[in-house]
């Protein structure tokens, strides 16, 4: 064994970095959870996660699963046996959840659509508008495809939904994206949102994180799909009164508080959200301006802010530049799934990070790439991404104004002020 000094840096889209405090957060002692004092966490947690959801009409659900246990749950409460749902598959994530669909039973109508672009809504609308006798029970859409680094128009989804009169229910899977980038169950008029705790909520992976409508409730009340483990009924009853209808997996409820503390209190959503669009903005000056790379996402329109899929050269395998990552520089990167397997690689922009931590990310991969003969410019990344970056600063909390570097100068016991 040889050992691997420095820091790892985990640059896979999920799971993500863990703050520390979140990880502090997390040390506790088992504890009952049918005690008087355990409904201030629970009932705490849902608080928080209906603001993350931006819902008020909604209902938040947190299985002790990953997110895929979401999807599951999604389509076993909603839905009969041998309904049909309409689908798109552009990517490995929105392809497993069709897959998933047809294991259960249910008869998927997928539109094919080129790897980099997203939810095809028109052909969703000309689909939905054919379907007069609305067999389609249910619209499913990837909002942030992790395996291609594109982000679909949801709003878009549900106006296409409502053009038509349709009434099928919409489930969105926004896996990577909730927490990251902006998400308005309600404004969407989503029915139920899938996500899961490793990604934007900057937790371990454990918690399914879920979020329905009343809509997806009242349709579960006739759907005939058997459910047991994750039936929305048993769950919700437990949780009126603050506990479970099994053992929670506490820690990580604890850690979920503090990651939402984080979000919510501190940074706030929409600065998380802007912080996550300023960094993902600079990847790509240094993937197309730097490195002149191409990005999996076909279009601007299609460009996620939590992932970046980077087309390797012609006769480059994706996976020696992420093998060499791992094994010379102590970095891992995402690697390319499926269809794009050697073709790209990708680098995860989601959670806590912030500039520093990428430049390590893009300058690890630059280094890479150059062992296994891409010729890109040393440097080029970094150097498109601090450009970028120093000339599009939104975030509020770094405009350090002059007076505050006095201060700060002075309390260090400078005796000359603030120089430079
Ligand atoms: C990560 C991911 C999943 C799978 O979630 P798990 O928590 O690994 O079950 C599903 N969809 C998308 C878009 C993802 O990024």
């Amino acid at each position: 064994m040889t050992r691997m000094a420095g820091r790892n840096f985990l640059f896979v889209p999920g799971p993500t970095n863990v703050p520390d405090r979140v990880q502090r957060a997390m040390v506790v002692a088992m504890e009952d959870h049918r005690s008087s004092k355990f409904p201030e966490l629970t009932l705490g947690v849902l608080s928080g996660l209906k603001r993350v959801f931006k819902t008020a009409a909604g209902t938040p659900i947190i299985f002790p699963s990953s997110g895929t246990g979401c999807w599951e749950a999604a389509l076993t409460n909603c839905l009969s046996p041998g309904d049909k749902v309409l689908a798109s598959r552009f990517g490995q994530f929105s392809h497993l959840w069709i897959d998933m669909c047809e294991r259960l039973g249910f008869e998927v109508e997928t539109i094919d659509c080129e790897w980099g672009t997203g939810v095809p809504v028109d052909r969703y609308r000309a689909a939905l508008e054919a379907d007069r006798s609305r067999k389609i029970k249910a619209v499913l859409a990837c909002h942030n495809e992790t395996a291609t680094g594109v982000t679909s128009d949801i709003a878009a989804v549900r106006r296409a939904i409502d053009s038509v009169g349709h009434p099928a229910l919409l489930f969105v899977d926004a896996v990577s994206s909730l927490a990251s980038i902006d998400f308005r169950m309600d404004e969407w008029g989503v029915d139920v949102c899938v996500s899961g705790s490793q990604k934007g909520l900057m937790l371990p992976a454990g918690l399914g994180v879920t979020c329905v409508s009343p809509k997806a409730l009242a349709a579960r009340k006739s759907a005939r799909q058997p459910r047991c483990y994750f039936d929305y009924g048993d769950m919700i009853k437990a949780n009126e009164s603050g506990y479970f209808p099994y053992t929670p997996a506490l820690p990580m409820l604890y850690g979920l508080r503090e990651a939402l503390q984080i979000l919510l209190e501190e940074e706030g959503l929409e600065t998380v959200f802007a912080r996550h669009s300023y960094l993902a903005n600079g990847v790509r000056a240094a993937v197309q301006e730097g490195w002149k790379l191409r990005l999996c996402a076909k279009e601007p329109k299609w460009h996620s802010d939590t992932v970046s899929a980077i087309v390797v050269p012609e006769g480059i395998n994706g996976a020696h530049v992420i093998d060499v990552a791992f094994r010379r520089y102590n970095l891992a990167l995402g690697a390319g799934l499926s269809k794009v397997a050697g073709k790209v690689f990708r680098i995860g922009h989601l959670g806590d990070l912030n500039e520093l931590m990428l430049i390590g990310a893009l300058g690890g991969a630059e280094l890479a790439m150059l062992d296994v003969g891409i010729r890109i410019e040393p440097g080029s990344g970094v150097a498109a991404a601090q450009k970028y970056w120093r000339a599009n600063d939104p975030v509020e909390k770094k405009k350090v104004s002059r007076s505050e570097v006095i201060y700060a100068s002075h309390s260090t016991g400078s005796t000359e002020g603030a120089h430079q």
